[in-house]
């Protein structure tokens, strides 16, 4: 089972994020409410993949992403992005990030793509 650390500081997105992976058979290792505290449980808990909330307090989600492939190279995030975050996005594609997936979640296409990036 493939294990998934969420990164947002909406508890509400995570809350939903959570069902839609839950029931389709991801394991929620970890969860943090910023970059910071990703990067962290990032380290002990080496997921198979990362959700990266973009916007967040003490380090948001590009900073966090950048701190965990200098760290762990083969670390496979994907980004949850809102409406008007796209020069966020690409920046994130070319700092490594594998795909994202954007709120309001259709839970469908967000498996899809959690499904691929986790090789
Ligand atoms: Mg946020």
């Amino acid at each position: 089972m493939a294990k998934i650390l969420m990164v947002d500081d909406s508890r509400t997105s995570r809350k939903i994020l959570k069902d839609i992976l839950v029931d389709a058979g991801f394991e929620i290792v970890g969860e943090a409410g910023n970059g910071e505290e990703g990067y962290q449980m990032y380290s002990e808990l080496k997921p198979d993949l990362v959700t990266m909330d973009i916007t967040m307090p003490v380090l948001d989600g590009i900073s966090a992403l950048k701190k965990i492939k200098e760290s762990y190279p083969d670390a496979r995030v994907v980004m949850v992005t809102a409406a008007g975050q796209k020069s966020k996005l690409i920046e994130a594609i070319q700092s490594g990030a594998v795909d994202f997936i954007s709120k309001p979640f259709d839970s469908e296409k967000l498996v899809d793509i959690i499904r691929k990036a986790i090789v």
